[in-house]
């Protein structure tokens, strides 16, 4: 068959895919990872901005933050790595890995948390002879870091995260995912920073100086010297999930300025987290003087 036959045949199936939209458990929407990305750009030290351009593609034109929405399209040809954006909980308010960390086939750490150290602990061999892929590594790191902070991505197994859930936000259709994903990003960008995307990142790093910087120690305390605190970000997504996403929300609800102005702190917080810890990740990766550079070990 000619090439431009299989084209037509391949066709129909790319309207379908079209038409069903983004498999479960999408994650931040494009920008929301891309403004995690560009925030921990800011805080890279020397050693790990030189090995992240070192690792980046050509495509990604010496900047991060084009790869970070880059693992949303790989899922398409790489299957196995769909339940690695997410994790989810048998309908409580906290995470326990050993319980929730694993995909359907109950493979342990196939789970977003998992992911994350797994793809750390693959980056401990930049340098070094190596087998894997690392700057698909550095790509799904910086996606799944951003990922693990969106409160829904540690949902409910019953409704996927809140995939099922069917909500208006404002007059539209959406699922209570979408609306975390993007459409509180959206609104925030529409009300308050002349709905660009630069201005809101600019704002994010200029809280990050001002009224956040007393909490980036906090932020950026990671005891764990064998993996990272993937487990910790996933315990505080959850809480989110049930005290803010989930919170006062019914099928076929409409959510509108009081839930907006409410969750978008949050949102904004989340992004400036994930940000600063995705920088903390490879900065322990990268810095090969520093003390705590003990290499990571998958759980
Ligand atoms: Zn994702």
């Amino acid at each position: 068959m000619a090439p431009h036959q299989r084209a037509l045949l391949l066709l129909p199936l790319v309207f379908l895919l079209l038409l069903l939209g983004p498999p479960h458990a999408d994650s931040w929407g494009k920008e929301g990872h891309i403004m995690v990305c560009q925030i921990a750009e800011e805080y890279l030290s020397e050693k790990a901005a030189a090995a992240v351009q070192a690792l980046l593609p050509e495509s990604a034109g010496g900047e991060l933050s084009t790869m970070c929405p880059w693992a949303d399209q790989a899922r398409w040809h790489y299957h196995w790595s769909s339940p690695l954006h997410y994790v989810n909980t048998p309908q409580v308010c906290n995470f326990k890995s050993s319980r929730d960390c694993h995909n359907s086939r109950g493979q342990q750490g196939m789970c977003v948390v998992g992911a994350i150290n797994n793809y750390t602990d693959q980056l401990y061999s930049y340098g070094q002879k190596t087998s894997y892929n690392l700057t698909e590594s550095l790509m799904f790191l910086a996606h799944f870091v951003g990922d693990v902070h969106q409160p829904l991505h540690v949902g409910y197994e019953e409704d996927e995260g809140g995939t099922t859930i069917n909500v208006r936000w404002y007059r539209r259709k959406e699922t209570l995912h979408h609306v975390w994903d993007s459409d509180i990003i959206d609104t925030a960008q529409k009300d308050f920073y002349n709905k660009s995307m630069d201005i809101m990142v600019e704002a994010l790093k200029m809280n990050l100086t001002g009224g956040w910087s007393d909490d980036i120690t906090h932020w950026e305390n990671c005891k764990n010297k064998h993996a990272t605190c993937a487990n910790d970000y996933a315990i505080e997504s959850i809480h989110y999930a049930c005290n803010y996403a989930y919170k006062d929300v019914e099928q076929n609800i409409t959510l509108g300025d009081d839930y907006f102005f409410t969750r978008y702190p949050i949102v904004e917080q989340r992004l400036a987290q994930a940000g600063i810890r995705l920088a903390l990740i490879l900065n322990r990766i990268f810095d090969g003087d520093n003390a705590d550079d003990i290499p990571l070990q998958v759980q």
